[in-house]
């Protein structure tokens, strides 16, 4: 299956041919665990695991890499303002790791709620400074930075290409220049590699470096945590359109002054903004929508997540109440039809099932899931996907049992649960809570084997915010409602 993507490093559609036949490296910006997630944060992290999905079901074996920022993010991308976890961790009177844990435990419970599929690989920043010194040393040792006031900063006029992605010309961004407030900059876009005077005062997270003590900028940690573990290069990245200019702009400055290889990430995919009444959502003033409010409200996670489906990554999503429950009633739709395709031809459908995947055999099934296809490789065209499914499942042109297996196929790229619908007389949220569960529980299992406590017990305490306790036996973990 041969994927086209729009790539945001020469704004043009592009055959998708990943560096090495049949593998896929992705590294997906992940959140600055600070506060909850929003609703539009959550739209990114979707998009992702909609590529993850397609990718892997189109036969390439995919390795996703998450970063947790869980230091060195100011308020102001571009070295502006305090860092996002001290001002949290002191507003709520916590340390700034508890505040860490905790919000990384309710990510990963709301994507765990979404069916959002977990990373192959999930860094965290604070782990890795040895790892970002290293390669800081390396820009260093090829001649792009300068020290001043006590930082190490990356001095852009010595990268010519910089600005590439967002279309930025070096020329204009030194004659332009809008002043910059730290005056230790030559340029206003040269940007902090390591701090350590400039903002030390209420940093709580401190290390040693060659600099001097202090802590790492926050572009560094996606450069140097992404090389680790895909490579020097690597063939998609990923994150909302707002990092375009300063963000994914100073990590491919960075990355390709540290290795000299161009270029570091082949294609670049960014996912238009969800908004809210036109404006744009921030998660730093506190006022925006959770999973848990529209939850709260009366929706399931996969109803949003449906919703989200309905819009093209590249087109601006508008939010409304009435666009959710509109979700909410097509997706209830979708799963009675589910359910009466089923009651219509139980024996096989259960046969189906229990085979895995079916042949779909030439015929109506078989066009519908092409063509669903076929809106996939076109840059992940999720609503013309979707118009294939309902189609399938409206027109009653194929056998119920084609039709069932072949939007069971479908369903493995957009993640709507819908073999769940079937697999049990239970009603579908319980079912997919279960999942969901047992998921967790596995994930705590793991990270303990591996001696991240920390994670395992943000797993927990997730679940307890939740109403759910764990209680490990002798016979494993198992879980109840409180
Ligand atoms: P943050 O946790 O603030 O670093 O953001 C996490 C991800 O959400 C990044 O990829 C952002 O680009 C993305 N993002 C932030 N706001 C929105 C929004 N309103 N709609 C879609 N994506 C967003
Ligand atoms: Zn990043």
């Amino acid at each position: 299956m041969a994927f086209t993507f729009f790539n945001t490093l020469g704004r043009r559609r592009q055959p998708f041919e990943p560096l090495r036949a049949g593998k896929v490296g992705f590294y997906g910006c992940g959140p600055t665990v600070y506060n909850y997630a929003h609703i539009g944060n959550l739209r990114a992290y979707v998009f992702h695991d909609i590529l993850v999905r397609s990718l892997r079901r189109a036969g390439y074996e995919v390795t996703h890499v998450m970063n947790i920022t869980d230091v060195g993010h100011l308020s102001g991308d571009n070295d502006e303002g305090g860092d996002k976890m001290v001002k949290s961790a002191e507003e709520r009177g916590k340390s700034v790791l508890e505040i860490a844990d905790f919000y990384t435990g309710a990510f990963f419970n709301d994507t765990g709620r979404m069916n959002i599929t977990r990373p192959t690989v999930v860094c965290k920043a604070t782990e890795h400074i040895p790892e970002m010194i290293a390669l800081i040393e390396r820009i260093e040792k090829n001649g792009f930075t300068y020290f001043a006031g006590g930082n190490l900063y990356f001095d852009i006029t010595k990268f010519p290409s910089y600005g590439e992605l967002a279309l930025l010309r070096i020329e204009d961004l030194k004659a332009g220049a809008r002043t910059a407030l730290d005056k230790n900059k030559r340029n206003p876009h040269d940007f902090v590699l390591w701090f350590t005077k400039s903002k030390f005062e209420n940093q709580a997270l401190i290390w040693e470096s060659p600099w001097g003590r202090g802590y790492p900028g926050w572009h560094i940690e996606c450069s140097a945590m992404s090389m680790k573990y895909l490579g020097e290069q690597f063939d998609i990245h990923s994150g909302g359109i707002d990092h375009i200019p300063i963000h994914h702009t100073n990590e491919i400055a960075q990355s390709e002054a540290a290795t000299g290889k161009k270029p570091w990430v082949g294609c670049w995919l960014h996912n238009e903004f969800l908004v809210l009444d036109r404006d744009k959502m921030s998660k730093s003033t506190g006022d925006f929508l959770t999973l848990q409010s529209l939850v709260d409200a009366g929706c399931d996670p996969l109803d949003y997540r449906y919703f989200l489906l309905g819009g093209h990554y590249r087109s601006q999503l508008q939010f409304s109440w009435d666009s959710l429950s509109g979700a909410r009633n097509a997706r209830k739709s979708l799963t009675d039809r589910i359910r009466s395709l089923a009651d219509k031809a139980p024996p096989a459908v259960l046969e189906y099932l229990s085979r895995g995947r079916a042949e779909i055999a030439a015929g109506p099934a078989l066009e519908r899931l092409e063509a669903f296809n076929r809106a996939l490789q076109d840059d992940l065209s999720t609503p013309r996907a979707m118009a294939e499914l309902w189609g399938l499942l409206r027109d009653g042109e194929a056998e119920p049992v084609e039709a069932l297996a072949a939007a069971f196929d479908m369903d493995r790229a957009l993640g709507l649960g819908l073999e769940a619908v079937l697999r049990e007389d239970k009603p579908a949220d319980d079912e997919a809570l279960a999942r969901e569960i047992e998921g967790l529980i596995a994930e705590r299992a793991a990270a303990k084997k591996a001696k991240d406590f920390a994670l395992a017990d943000s797993i927990r305490q997730g679940l307890k915010e939740r109403g759910i306790a764990l209680e490990d036996g002798p016979g494993g973990t198992v879980w109840r409602r409180f």
